[in-house]
C-alpha cells in the first residue's frame, strides 16, 4: 500500500471522520493490547492511538490509567479498502447534486452565455449567476403579472374606492429590491454548495424515501420554516436596535396605496436573507428533497408578492394580505409566514376587519 494514502487515511481517521463510515470487523485485537502495553511500560498516560496491523487493517484503541497502570478500554477494527469502497459511493451520491446544479446552470445560463465562457467559470460562480438569474425572472414576473391582474385587469373589482399605489413607491420598491438582490441569491447558492459537499440531510431522489416520508417531510419543513420565520421576523420588531437597522425599511410601506406586489422582496439584504434563513436551516435538521428545496426558496418571491397586493384572499388559516397588510399597520401582529397557526399559538394574531362580523353572521 502506498504509504501516502496510508497516513492520509491514519489522519482522517484520528480527526474522528472515518469512525463513522469506517467498517468494523470482528476479533483480533492482539495489537492494540501489545501497543496499550508497551504504552503503559514507557510510562504513558493513556489516550486513544492508532496501530497499522497489516496491509488493508488498522486497529484504533483507547487506553487510560486504572490504579496505576494502563489498560485497554476500547479499540476499533477499520478495514481501509472498505473505507475505501464508502467513500467512494459517497463521491458519487454527492456528484448527483453536482450534477444537476450543473444541469440547472446549463439549461439557464446556456440561453445567453456562450458555452466556451461557462466552461471557464467555477461552478459555484456559475450556481450564482444562475440564482441571479432566476431571481430577477421570478421577482419581475411575479410583481409584473400581479400588478397586471389586480390594478389593471381587476381594479374596480378589488379598489373600487381607489387606493391603487403610486408608482414612486412601486419604483423604490423595486429599487431596494434590486440592491438586496444579489445578496438573496447568494442564500441558495450558499445552500446548494453545501449540499453538494455533503454537509446537509439532502437527498436528491424522491424513490430514496418514497412518497409518503416525502410528504410528511415536506410537510415537517413547512413547519420549521414557519416557526423559524414566525421568530425571526417577530425579533426583527422585538429587538429595537435589529429593527432601526434592518426591518424598519421594509415598513415604510404601511398603507394600502404604497404597498404593492413588488413590496415583497423590499427589505434591507441582510433582513431578507435572515428570514429566508429557515429553509436553509432545516437542510440540516431533516432529510429534503434537494429540487424541493429549491422551489421553496424561490416560491417565496411568487408568495411574497402575494401577500403585499393588500388584497383579503379569506382562505382559512392561510396568512394572506388581509393580514399581512394588519402586520404592515400595527407592527405588533401577523408576524407569520404561510399561515396564520404561529401567531394564533403565540398570541399574535389579529383578523382583517369584518372577518368576525362575517364570521358572526354566518354563525
Ligand atoms: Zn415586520
Ligand atoms: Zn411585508
Amino acid at each position: 500500500m502506498e504509504l501516502a494514502s496510508k497516513l492520509l487515511l491514519l489522519l482522517l481517521l484520528s480527526c474522528g471522520t472515518a469512525w463513522e463510515i469506517g467498517a468494523l470487523e470482528e476479533g483480533g485485537g492482539g495489537a492494540a493490547a501489545a501497543a496499550a502495553t508497551t504504552a503503559a511500560e514507557a510510562g504513558g498516560g493513556g489516550g486513544r492511538g492508532i496501530v497499522v496491523e497489516d496491509e488493508d487493517v488498522v486497529v484504533m484503541y483507547d487506553s487510560a490509567v486504572f490504579n496505576g497502570s494502563l489498560g485497554l478500554v476500547g479499540e476499533e477494527r477499520v478495514s481501509l479498502s472498505a473505507v475505501r469502497r464508502r467513500r467512494r459511493s459517497k463521491e458519487e451520491y454527492l456528484r448527483l447534486f453536482v450534477e444537476e446544479t450543473q444541469w440547472y446552470n446549463d439549461l439557464v445560463l446556456g440561453l445567453w452565455m456562450p458555452s466556451r465562457w461557462r466552461d471557464k467559470m467555477p461552478h459555484t460562480l456559475q450556481t450564482f449567476l444562475r440564482n441571479y438569474v432566476a431571481g430577477l425572472v421570478v421577482y419581475f414576473m411575479s410583481g409584473a403579472l400581479w400588478c397586471w391582474y389586480v390594478y389593471k385587469l381587476k381594479g374596480h373589482h378589488f379598489f373600487p374606492n381607489g387606493g391603487i399605489p403610486a408608482k414612486e413607491p412601486v419604483l423604490m420598491q423595486i429599487r431596494v429590491s434590486m440592491q438586496a438582490m444579489p445578496a438573496y441569491v447568494a442564500l441558495p447558492t450558499l445552500s446548494e454548495f453545501m449540499v453538494e459537499q455533503g454537509w446537509t440531510r439532502c437527498f436528491p431522489r424522491i424513490e430514496e424515501v418514497g412518497w409518503p416520508a416525502y410528504l410528511g417531510l415536506i410537510i415537517t419543513y413547512l413547519v420549521i420554516v414557519e416557526f423559524g420565520i414566525y421568530w425571526i421576523h417577530r425579533e426583527l420588531h422585538d429587538i429595537k436596535p435589529l429593527y432601526k437597522l434592518l426591518h424598519a425599511p421594509h415598513h415604510i410601506y404601511n398603507k394600502q396605496d404604497t404597498l404593492s406586489p413588488f413590496a415583497g422582496l423590499a427589505f434591507h439584504p441582510l433582513d431578507g436573507i435572515l428570514q429566508a434563513s429557515p429553509h436553509v436551516v432545516a437542510l440540516f435538521l431533516i432529510p429534503t428533497h434537494f429540487f424541493t428545496h429549491e422551489i421553496m426558496l424561490f416560491m417565496e418571491g411568487v408568495w411574497t408578492t402575494n401577500i403585499h397586493d393588500c388584497i383579503d384572499g379569506r382562505v382559512w388559516g392561510i396568512m394572506g394580505a388581509g393580514f399581512h397588510t394588519i402586520h404592515h399597520t400595527t407592527y405588533r401582529h401577523n408576524y407569520g409566514h404561510y399561515t396564520i397557526f404561529m401567531d394564533w399559538l403565540f398570541g399574535t394574531l389579529r383578523e382583517p376587519h369584518g372577518r368576525k362580523a362575517a364570521h358572526a353572521k354566518s354563525s
